[in-house]
């Protein structure tokens, strides 16, 4: 097998010089398919990356889905077999997930801004709430006796600490996410007082890491807070959601995130928590770890062109179904993600080429001087690592061509 030149996707498969993704050759897949361009999800690489956390995590552990790296609810569907509960970031992800038949007291919403619609839905349906702010704790209240039900409440802390080597950072300093730690007493006192039924913590501090010590100590952190915050809650922690930040390797360099030292970390924490409040549950919220690798974007070559001895492989598919691959709109240095021409897997031959899509823009690229298998018009172009953060986080209305399908096989 000849590999795409850098990070290779550890469960690339190949046969008859084909990718194959859930046993299908990408051919006839795309053929299945019907058109171009196209994401495909691997159920079986999803069902696979689950299993490794169980197996690796200590037990105990709930793992949940942050339905925002992927809603395609076939996708959630599936995940609601595999997982202790799904995390929900607006109403429309809600009403997938409810959809699925995943029972409500498994379903949690987070997110700064939630409307009071978004409260009301979300309290009639009985999932756990997440709770911003001190002002989201009173329109809760309010949600509550409107629609006749107690609220089932969490306070999502933003803690002192931040996640070091975060790709993106969502804890520590000011954030619009979650309460300042040292106000969280004050707004347990209110939580006493008001009509809800007080469930736990969340403390969720950052998105795509691949140093296993930062996360352990961020959850050793976010545990011995949450422990702290307990003194002062009205009942005793059902739940305490450590969010995770599993980072997958996107680029030349990264490192698959070692999941061993982790597991240690979280069993401390697990014995931790367990000898403050017996029947709280430990939660992570995963995301991007769940789904990324298992999901590839396909699409086609429509022509080779050759600019001042530069090739071009010009496609159907690009910034506006994958954003994150073209390197978002330009805000930072730009780096290929993994990229191979799926239909020509075998032999070793290699060109220098730069992947671009259709739109008239030169932001428009999917590879940029890649060295790729020498591809014609026809042939079909794979980027990796695009199960999460994909097509709902692109700008698809961008120029008006038309949407990129999804499977799941
Ligand atoms: C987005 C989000 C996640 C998932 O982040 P990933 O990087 O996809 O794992 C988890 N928790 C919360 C609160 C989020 O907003």
């Amino acid at each position: 097998m000849s590999a795409p030149s850098h990070v290779l996707p550890q469960q690339l498969s190949v046969a008859d010089g084909c990718l194959q993704l859930g046993g299908i050759g990408l051919p006839r897949l795309a053929e299945r398919v019907g058109r171009t361009p196209f994401y495909a999800y691997d159920r079986g690489q999803i069902a696979q990356r689950v299993g490794t956390l169980r197996r690796v995590l200590p037990a105990g552990i709930r793992l949940h889905y942050a339905m925002k790296a992927n809603p395609m609810p076939a996708v959630v569907q599936m995940l609601t077999g595999l997982v202790d509960g799904i995390d929900v970031a607006s109403g429309g992800e809600l009403r997938v997930a409810l959809d699925t038949g995943m029972a409500p007291e498994r379903v949690s919403f987070a997110g700064p801004g939630k409307t009071d619609g978004e409260l009301r839905s979300a309290v009639a349906a009985g999932i756990l709430l997440h709770l911003e702010s001190e002002q989201e704790l009173d329109r809760v209240a309010v949600a509550g006796e409107h629609v006749g039900v107690v609220p089932r409440v969490a306070i999502r802390i933003n803690p002192d600490f931040e996640l070091k080597l975060a790709g993106m950072k969502m804890g520590g300093g000011p954030r619009p996410f979650g309460v300042d730690e040292e106000r969280v007493p004050a707004m347990l006192r209110t939580v006493r007082q008001r009509e809800l039924d007080f469930q736990g913590f969340h403390i969720f501090c950052g998105a795509q890491n691949l140093s296993a010590a930062a996360i352990a100590e961020a959850q050793t952190l976010s545990v011995q807070l949450a422990v702290r915050m307990a003194e002062h809650a009205p009942a005793p922690l059902r739940q305490v959601n450590i969010g995770a930040g599993f980072g997958v390797p996107y680029f030349p360099g990264d490192q698959p995130l070692p999941l061993e030292p982790v597991a240690n970390a979280l069993q401390q924490s697990l014995d931790l928590l367990r000898a403050a409040a017996p029947d709280a549950a430990l939660a992570l919220e995963l995301g991007r770890y769940l789904v990324a690798e298992a999901g590839v974007y396909v699409c086609r070559v429509l022509e080779r062109k050759i600019s001042h001895g530069h090739t071009y492989l010009i496609t159907d598919g690009g910034l506006h179904h994958h954003l994150a691959a073209s390197g978002n709109f330009g805000q930072r240095v730009r780096r290929n993600f993994p990229v191979a021409i799926g239909n020509r897997m075998a032999g070793e031959a290699r060109e220098v080429v730069s992947v671009v899509g259709p739109l008239c823009t030169p932001l428009d690229v999917l590879a940029e001087q890649m060295p790729l298998a020498p591809a014609v018009a026809g042939d079909l172009v794979v980027v990796f690592q695009s199960g999460a953060y994909g097509l709902s986080a692109s700008p698809a209305g961008f120029l008006s061509h038309p949407p990129a399908l999804e499977v799941l096989v």
